[in-house]
Parts: C-alpha cells; structure tokens; sequence
C-alpha cells in the first residue's frame, strides 16, 4: 500500500498566501480508492503556530472596524465564487476523504446554505434599545466580534463543518484559524484562495495544517478567543475543558449514535429506503448516519429483506466513477470498523450483509469495506454501544415504542434519531420524551437548515452553544449592554442608594 508517488507537501495559509511550515514534520494523505500516499500535510508547531496567530491578531483591529456593508459585499463575493466552482472542491473532497462526488456536491451545498445566512449578518447581529426605561434614561446593546476565533474540524466534512462556523465568525468581524483534520487539508487551503479572490484582506482567514500539537498550541495562545471543535467525544471533552481552563469561549461538537424507531404502521418500503441512504451515505462516516433500526414488531423479518434487497443494487467502488458508496478514509478507519463486525458476530449477532466480503473491481488497494446489515444485535455488544463510524447498521428488534424510546434515551450519545410512522401522535410523543438534540420524523438524516441551529445532547455536544444559526451569531459575538442619560440640571444631587428606576 503505501507508496510514495509524490513529495507535494499541504502547507499552511497565513498573511494571505501559502507559507511553508517551520517545523519538519509531516504525515500522509491518501487517495482512499487507490489505497495510495498521494501527498503529505505539514503539522504546525509551536513556532508555526504562533506565527499564524500573529497573522490573524495583526488582521483583526481593521477587519473589524470595516463597515458592515464593505464586510457584506466580500462575504456575497465569496458565496458566488464557491457556487460557480463546487465542482473544483468536490473533486478535492473526494480525492483525499473518498466520499462519492455527488455526496461532496451535497456537503458544501449544506455549506453554501450558511455563507448565505451569513451574508444577512448586519440584520443577525443588530443589539436591542429600550428608550425612557428610567426618566430620560435608555438602555441599549451592541454585538461586538471577540478577536482571533479558532476552529477544528474533522475529516469526514471538510467543507461543511468549516463552513458551519467561518462564515459566521467572519462577518460577525473576527479573524479565523482553521485547523483542518490532517487526513484532508487541501480544502480548506482551496476556500482560503476562494476568500482572497473575494477581496478578503489578508489574515481574516488562516489555514493551520497539524495535529494534537498544533491543537495544544492553539489552546495555549492568549490571543486566540474562542475555540469552534468538531471531531470524536473524547477530543471534544478534552478541548472543552481545556479551552475553558485556559478562559476561552468554546463549543465542542462530538460523536455520535443515531436511532431510528420504526413502529409498525410505517411504510417499509419508504423506510428500508431511508435506512439504506442514511445508513451508507458517505459510507456511514457521518455524525448524523443511521446506525441502529429499532424495529418494533412484528416489522424487523419484512424490513430486513427490504433493505437487504437494497444494498445487493449499491454500486461500491471509486466516488468519482458514478457509485453508490466509497472507500472509507483511512486502512487503519476500515480495520477499525472491519473489526466491529468481528465482534458483533462473536456477541451473538447475526450478521445478513457482512461488507468484509466486497469486492471492487478495479481497485484492490482502497479502503474498501461494503454496507454491512446485523441483525439482533445485543445491545450489551460493543458495535451497539460505541459510535462505529462506518457502513455498519445494526437491526435490534423491540416489542414496543416504550421499549424503543428506553434504548434511545439511555444511551451516552444523543445528536440525531428518527421516528418513523404514519401516526401523529405517536411522533409527537416522540419528539417531547426522546432525550437527543436533532429529531427527524419519517426525515433519516434531520440536520436542520442554516437559520436554524445544529448540535445534540450529553456526549454529542459540549457546552452549551450549538453551531451557525442563531447559536452561530450568539458565540462570535459578545454583548454589551450600555445605559445613557444626556445630563440636564435636573439630574443633579448626591444619592449612595443603588441604581432603581
Ligand atoms: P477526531 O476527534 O479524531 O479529530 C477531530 C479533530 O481533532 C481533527 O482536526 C484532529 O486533528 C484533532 N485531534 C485529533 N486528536 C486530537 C487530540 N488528541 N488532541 C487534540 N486534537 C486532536 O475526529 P475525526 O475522526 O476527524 O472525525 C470523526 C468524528 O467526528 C466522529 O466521532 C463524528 O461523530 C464526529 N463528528 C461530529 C459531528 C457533530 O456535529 N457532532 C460532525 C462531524 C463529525
């Protein structure tokens, strides 16, 4: 496998322009349908680091103080750019995270939806004003940007989960460093070229290529107000408590294990295909992938085959050949999601599509892993407890909604979950009593559109500030409430008293 065919190193993007990294280390970026080193990422440190937090802290004071409508014309600019040339950035996407084009299509779409929330930011960031609240006596509130903004972000969308955030950040008057997942850094580089062809000045936007390291570093720089983090449950406790010892205001997005409740007046066919996109979409590396079909009875045996007759149809093979579903990104990722199968099956399960058995024409080095279907998983197994983060969907089959809604509502996790029937007051009861933070009803993957805001509950999101939407405006801003009276003699005389209308 790894085979070294071309010394191209991703460097970072700072002061406007490419800049090779100081420090020497570096780590490998694959092409995950040929199973092949195509490139190298440098990894930042210390020195490199402080260096890009220099080019976003130089940037800000003007940025800043540039007027709203100059800030809103950049922002149009770049939105226009990165419509008319999605195709250069899905092509990238697909090169080095191996979803199939259409899904990377899709992901900075979803993104695109948020640079144009972000162009009306002068109306979403707009304070309050309260006149006469004591006699001649106004109060009164500004939204004012917090600096240097940092952002990390995860593999398995390059450009979406950036996008949830720079947008925001940016028109809201603060300067950004992305640091993008080392396993495919090359799109954030492409939007940091987009952003200076759209006029943007120099330093508002920062690529920082790197790893724990280089996360540490951001961490520890004073300069760097807040910290956006999207990636695995355990980094994301780790960067929240982290950035909030070190006093920053933080947001930590973080893994994920999403339930669909079937209940027996549903449509099978409608949910078998549901079960199946949202199951192997992007080869199930999404935070809001399906991973569990509670299927209450009598429906499991009739699903079963529904969605096994569908995934015999899915094409597998390179994303930019016109398949169905990709390779997953990393032989390590592939091993790791292989070996849950391993497990389910040692546990008792019965597994009806087992996807260690693909085979893909044409390409025998990807990381290639076919859409696996297990049957009466026990949930003590590790494939039903964990987030396995691959074409894995487990079927549990339950006797009730009582018993459907427990499952969902002890697990650790709770970002996405799914409800289908044709019963409106069955999935309103749902959407009250399930503990999880996006909810879809007869909708497998309910990421919710820009203006309104995205994040789940317990281990799924860290802090209290989801991303973009209005929890968007709210984080990259802070408030100032100021209260004014224009003197007069009237207001005259000495008073110790506190403050009362
Ligand atoms: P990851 O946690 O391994 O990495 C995320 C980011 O953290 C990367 O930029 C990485 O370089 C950095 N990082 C890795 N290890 C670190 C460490 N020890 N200290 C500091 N930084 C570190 O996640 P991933 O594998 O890139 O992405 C997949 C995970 O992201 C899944 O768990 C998925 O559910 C989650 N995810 C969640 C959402 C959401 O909105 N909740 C969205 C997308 C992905």
């Amino acid at each position: 496998m790894a085979e070294r065919r071309s010394p191209h190193i991703v460097h970072h993007w700072y002061n406007g322009r490419v800049v090779e990294s100081i420090g020497a280390r570096t780590a490998p970026i694959f092409d995950p349908a040929l199973g092949i080193e195509t490139k190298r990422v440098a990894l930042a440190d210390a020195a490199d680091v402080q260096a890009v937090v220099a080019s976003a802290q130089a940037a800000f004071p003007t940025w800043r103080d540039l007027s709203m409508a100059r800030r809103q014309a950049i922002i149009f600019r770049f939105r226009e750019l990165l419509n008319e040339r999605k195709g250069e950035l899905a092509e990238i996407i697909t090169g080095e995270h191996g979803k199939v084009i259409a899904d990377a299509e899709g992901e900075i779409a979803r993104g695109l939806e948020v640079v144009e929330l972000a162009t009306g930011f002068p109306h979403l960031i707009k304070g309050g004003h309260s006149e006469n609240v004591s006699t001649s006596v106004d109060v009164y509130s500004l939204r004012q940007p917090l600096g240097v903004v940092g952002i990390i972000s995860p593999f398995n969308f390059p450009a979406m989960v950036p996008l949830w955030f720079f947008p925001i950040a940016i028109a809201a008057g603060n300067t950004v460093i992305l640091k993008p997942s080392e396993k495919d850094p090359t799109a954030a580089l492409w939007m940091a070229e987009l952003w200076k062809e759209a006029g943007l000045p120099d330093g508002v936007f920062n690529v920082l290529q790197g790893d724990k390291a280089t996360v540490d570093g951001l961490l520890a720089a004073p300069e760097v107000r807040s910290i956006s983090f999207v990636g695995s449950t355990p980094i994301a406790q780790y960067i929240y408590e982290s950035a909030a010892k070190q006093g920053k205001r933080v947001q930590a997005l973080g893994g994920a294990k999403n339930h669909m409740l079937v209940l027996p007046d549903a449509d099978l066919d409608l949910v078998a295909d549901a079960a199946v996109n949202a199951g192997f979409g992007s080869a199930g590396e999404r935070c809001m992938a399906v991973s569990v079909v509670l299927a209450v009875e009598p429906v499991a045996d009739v699903l079963i085959e529904k969605v096994r007759e569908r995934i015999s149809m899915l094409r597998i093979g390179d994303g930019r050949r016109g398949t169905d579903m990709g390779p997953l990104v990393t032989e390590a990722h592939r091993d790791k999601v292989a070996s849950y199968i391993d497990l389910a099956a040692k546990d008792g399960a019965d597994v009806v599509v087992d996807g260690r058995e693909v085979e893909v024409n044409g390409e025998p080095g990807g990381f290639w892993l076919g859409p696996t279907l297990i049957d009466r998983v026990p949930t003590t197994s590790r494939v039903y407890t964990e987030e396995v983060f691959g074409p894995v969907l487990s079927v549990v089959r339950v006797a009730t909604y009582d018993d459907g809604l427990a499952l969902i509502n002890s697990g650790t996790f709770g970002n996405g979950t799914a409800i289908f029937t044709n019963d409106g007051g069955a999935a309103r009861r749902f959407q009250r009593e399930v503990e999880v933070g996006m909810i879809g009803i007869n909708v497998p993957i309910p990421v919710p559109v820009a203006y309104y805001s995205f994040g789940g509950w317990k281990q799924s999101l860290f802090g209290v500030c989801k991303a973009y939407g209005p929890a968007g405006f709210d984080f990259f801003t802070q408030e100032k409430a100021v209260t004014q009276r224009w003197l007069d003699p009237s207001h005259g005389g000495l008073n110790l008293g506190f403050p009362q209308s």
